[in-house]
């Protein structure tokens, strides 16, 4: 990704502090930000700062990074005592997977029963 990409890329300059936005736990590498459009009653999206586009961009050598966000996932869940009933980690990929915002996230939904399989 060229500067110019990430200079447009939403989740880039939230990353960054370009954007306001509702930041739920940060570190040198994962940031987590209250979802502008929430589908449940606790819904947070689990970012790496560095941009990937999706989980179809994850080289071999993003494995830890990788790792991180899922921690940090589990990590929120938990402080926020949604460890016990259960919550969902989604990460959408590509068009036929809903994805549209092109920066690997995974959304954190929690505080209702979630029903599957998804639409
Ligand atoms: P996707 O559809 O790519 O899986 O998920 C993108 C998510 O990003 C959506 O749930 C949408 O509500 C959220 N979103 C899009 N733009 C913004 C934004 O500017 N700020 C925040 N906090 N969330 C956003
Ligand atoms: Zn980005």
């Amino acid at each position: 990704m060229n500067e110019i990409e990430s200079s447009s890329c939403i989740f880039c300059r939230i990353a960054r502090d370009e954007v306001p936005s509702q930041i739920v736990q940060r570190d040198d590498e994962v940031v987590a930000f209250e979802d502008l459009d929430p589908q449940a009653p606790r819904h947070v999206l689990v970012i790496p700062r560095r941009h990937i586009s999706s989980v179809d961009d994850l080289d071999p050598g993003d494995a830890e990074l990788a790792g991180r966000v899922l921690l940090a996932s589990a990590e929120i869940a938990r402080r926020e005592g949604f460890a016990a009933n259960g919550y969902r980690l989604v990460t959408n990929v590509g068009k036929d997977g809903g994805q549209s915002v092109d920066h690997w996230h995974v959304h954190l939904l929690a505080g209702r029963a979630l029903s599957w399989p998804p639409g």
